[in-house]
């Protein structure tokens, strides 16, 4: 996220958060039109048709990166809503899901306790179950708004509402706890993915509701660069976590 006036929003509070967590210049990426932050590509008028031709979807021709491109699919003919990694929603959820599951079986999340049980269905109301939390996960890309959204606006989807979302979490996290035999609490776990560093942090609140990333608990930041999906449309070597190499370097 881009520290300068087009991000107004954000506020001083979330600038002093970046600040102690990830520096004043943490990196993000090259600039260009692809969503790869390992990428620089800038798309001319015939991608501009491919992606018209794909509903959204394309395939950057520099860095081989499949994505969904932002208003790609104005009349949504796929279905799918696209986030700034290039991915859609419900696989950017996915992956956040993937990482915390990593950083708990690595002991990285242990303030939450083990790893005791995850969701094999990805609409299942309660995710996973780390200790005695019955765990709701919210992944966030780092240059996006600092919100953790926990249900469903009735706008992008009809028939679902805010209250009846949270009220279906917290009857499921009470039917995990009668299964696993004590009564668990309830948590949002969010998940901040840093493509560029493959950094990611984790913060948590202890309710189901949505979230500024101020508003939660820093729990740990865990390195993902295994977990990274851009680790093989680099045109270059990966950064170790921690480094920010000028984009001269990642290139060679
Ligand atoms: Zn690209």
């Amino acid at each position: 996220m881009l520290r300068n006036a087009e991000n107004p929003r954000v506020g001083p509070k979330y600038w002093q958060m970046a600040d102690n967590l990830w520096g004043a210049d943490e990196t993000h990426g090259l600039y260009g039109d692809c969503a790869n932050p390992y990428c620089d590509y800038n798309m001319d008028e015939d991608d501009w048709r491919d992606v018209q031709m794909g509903e959204g979807r394309w395939q950057c021709p520099n860095c081989r990166w499949d994505q969904l491109v932002p208003d790609g699919d104005p009349y949504g003919m796929l279905g799918l809503k696209p986030t700034r990694s290039g991915l859609d929603t419900a696989s950017m959820g996915s992956l956040g899901e993937e990482v915390a599951q990593a950083a708990a079986r690595d002991g990285a999340l242990s303030p939450l306790g083990p790893l005791r049980w995850v969701s094999p269905d990805y609409n299942d109301p309660i995710d996973m179950v780390m200790g005695n939390n019955a765990l709701e996960v919210k992944t966030l890309h780092s240059e996006s708004f600092p919100r953790f959204k926990i249900a469903p606006s009735s706008v992008n989807r009809p028939g679902k509402n805010r209250a009846g979302t949270i009220a279906a979490k917290v009857q499921r996290a009470r039917e995990l706890g009668e299964a696993l035999g004590h009564p668990l609490v309830e948590g949002l776990l969010g998940v901040r993915l840093n493509f560029y560093t493959g950094r990611a942090d984790f913060f948590y609140a202890p309710e189901y509701r949505d979230r500024m990333m101020t508003a939660m608990e820093h729990l740990a930041d865990y390195d993902f660069s295994k977990q990274n999906p851009f680790r093989d449309h680099v045109p270059g070597e990966l950064p170790q976590q921690g480094e920010t190499p000028d984009p001269e370097e990642v290139f060679g």
